[in-house]
């Protein structure tokens, strides 16, 4: 039978921390057993292995161990929980908790959850749904990096932009975001498999960036050479604690927006003309 590489992780008092520091690795799933005990599995073994180092080193208080789950369905069971959330005008739905559509104000996206990160149930998905939404999309370009499930890509082609693309450079992410946008066939979006600070996508009117908060520093420079003059550029994935060192990163634009959700922090900043 095949089982799954996995760390069972008893979770100290930064959980919004380590949660955020999991994004650094290729995950499966996340079950929580209970607020403070975490089953995380790994796409591989190497991901688990580089990952229980890389945690042990940044968080002291956590205990680590190892196991390997058989599978028996528990992905599909873990998965089968996820219910539709509503964020403004946009409802995020997996494809078993379709709401019926009568108000024709409403938005109804569908993603499968699966491997590629972004089904709506993080904080920092969600704020950004808020900020596409804050803005009048339409005619405009858009470019999504780090897509994942690609849902924020497939929210702003519904809101009306005018071309949306959308890049990864996780493989499987993009895998997602296809599936997902093959659920959406009234959405229109290009991805691309490539990293922020390799691949040239033109620049675009408004570009989204839901990454971490050192990775929002080291691409500052990208991220703004991506965003057209006068253009948008919204930035989540950032913790409260972080957001004076992202701000300071992207001084030379102005910050026109700002939402905060847990310890999550969401900035939409203007490229001058
Ligand atoms: N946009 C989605 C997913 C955000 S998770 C949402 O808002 O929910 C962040 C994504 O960025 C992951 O899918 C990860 O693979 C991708 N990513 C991380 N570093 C990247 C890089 N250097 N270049 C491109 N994508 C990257």
């Amino acid at each position: 039978m095949r089982s799954w590489p996995a760390l069972d992780i008893t979770v100290g008092a930064a959980s919004d921390l380590l949660q955020a520091a999991l994004l650094d690795y290729r995950i499966t799933a996340i079950d929580e057993t209970d607020s403070h005990r975490w089953r995380v599995v790994f796409a591989s073994p190497a991901d688990r292995d580089a990952a229980a180092g890389d945690l042990a080193r940044r968080f002291r208080d956590l205990t680590i161990r190892f196991v390997d789950v058989p599978d028996q369905g528990w992905a599909a069971r873990s998965q089968a929980a996820v219910r539709a959330i509503q964020v403004g005008r946009l409802i995020v739905a997996p494809p078993w908790d379709l709401p019926p559509v009568d108000d024709p104000a409403r938005i109804v996206i569908i993603i499968h959850p699966s491997m590629g990160f972004g089904t709506g149930h993080h904080a920092t998905t969600r704020l950004g749904l808020a900020a596409l939404q804050a803005l009048d999309l339409h005619g405009r370009t858009v470019l999504d990096v780090g897509t994942g499930s690609g849902v924020l890509a497939i929210a702003a082609s519904r809101l009306g932009a005018a071309r949306v693309a959308g890049i990864d450079d996780d493989a499987d992410a993009i895998e997602a975001a296809g599936e997902n946008l093959r659920l959406n066939p009234q959405a229109s979006v290009q991805l691309r498999l490539g990293d922020l600070r390799s691949a040239t996508p033109e620049s675009s009117d408004v570009v989204a960036a839901n990454l971490t908060g050192g990775l929002l520093i080291r691409s500052a420079r990208r991220l703004q050479d991506l965003t057209a003059p006068s253009g948008r550029l919204i930035l989540s994935g950032l913790m409260a604690h972080e957001e004076s060192g992202v701000r300071a990163a992207f001084a030379d634009l102005a910050l026109i927006a700002r939402a905060e959700e847990e310890e999550w922090v969401c900035v939409t900043l203007q490229r001058r003309a």
